[in-house]
């Protein structure tokens, strides 16, 4: 499926349908009266998200609801047709599915796979923290997930719990595209993210490269398996003087697989960081990841929306 994407938001976007035998073009537009709206699943910045039913397929999915005035004010309509373009092309059981868009006079809706447990974020504060069974299975779906998203040259830049759904069977869904960029240099410089996920590079305003999402992965570790993460302070200032001297604390509970595991990601150097086919393969996730792969991800191929 090729999304044909237009360069204004608000200039009559097509969904364009290709199919690869023959290249025959089906042009087709969505619209709000093409679903039966559900309930609300939650609210953003900048709109709200529902869940939605294709009505002639049935499909269920979420529909994520942007106000064009919003958007226009915050001055984040570059950001959002960034997040589209890359989102609509990563096709992966760990990365939630943005099926395509569409839009009317004042508001955009965002066709998305529906995550049907929710926001890891909850999960998180519900339980307190997560056991090494859970931290090490999030950890591998995270790594894979990630590995694809750079082999496409594409750096999330911004994984946190907040970004994180959950799907039908439990497994990590990586969210909010946001912030992500596609890295055709390799190296880019914009100060991002969340102060406790920011890496030395970013906290110190030099380059960064896709190292930064290693950073973040180890931060997310030791989150899971702690409560909070490892830089937390009572001030910024604190936070970040901690963040670039690599201040961390090690609870005496915590294994010793997971302390390796976190030490070689939280490495100040990018260039030092394990890689992400390291974390797969590292002996503490190796021991404890218990992964599941939902259905249509194992046998019949992707996932490909309400079409
Ligand atoms: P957002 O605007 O992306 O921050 O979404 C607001 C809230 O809606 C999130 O915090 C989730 O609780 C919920 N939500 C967003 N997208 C989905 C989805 N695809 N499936 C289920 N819940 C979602």
């Amino acid at each position: 499926m090729v999304l044909i994407f237009s360069a204004a938001l608000g200039s009559g976007v097509q969904r364009v349908l290709a199919e690869p035998e023959n290249q025959q073009q089906l042009v087709k537009s969505w619209s709000i009266d093409d679903f039966d709206i559900g309930r609300p699943l939650g609210k953003g910045k900048f709109g709200n998200v529902y869940m939605a039913r294709e009505r002639e397929t049935k499909f269920i999915l979420a529909l994520k609801v942007l106000f064009k005035s919003h958007l226009e004010k915050e001055n984040v309509e570059h950001q959002l047709r960034r997040e589209i373009e890359i989102q609509s092309h990563l096709k992966h059981p760990n990365i939630l599915r943005l099926y395509n868009y569409f839009f009317d006079r004042t508001r955009i809706y965002l066709m998305l796979e529906f995550a049907p447990r929710g926001e890891l974020y909850k999960e998180l504060q519900k339980r307190g923290c997560f056991s090494e069974q859970q931290s090490a299975t999030y950890m591998l779906e995270l790594a894979d997930a990630l590995l694809y998203c750079h082999l496409k040259k594409v750096i999330h830049r911004d994984i946190k719990p907040e970004n994180l759904l959950l799907g039908l069977r439990g497994e990590l869904k990586i969210a909010d595209f946001g912030w992500s960029v596609h890295a055709p240099s390799s190296r880019r410089k914009t100060l991002c993210g969340t102060l406790d996920y920011l890496p030395p590079e970013m906290v110190e305003g030099r380059l960064h490269d896709e190292k930064v999402d290693l950073w973040c992965l180890g931060i997310l570790c030791y989150e899971f398996l702690v409560g909070h993460p490892p830089f937390e302070s009572s001030s910024h200032q604190e936070t970040y003087r901690k963040i670039c001297k690599v201040e961390i604390h090690f609870p005496s509970s915590m294994s010793d697989g997971a302390k390796s595991l976190i030490s070689q990601l939280l490495r100040h150097n990018p260039v030092l960081r394990l890689p992400l086919k390291g974390v797969m393969e590292h002996p503490w996730v190796k021991a404890n990841a218990r992964r599941l792969l939902p259905p249509e991800c194992t046998a019949s191929g992707e996932n490909e929306g309400p079409h």
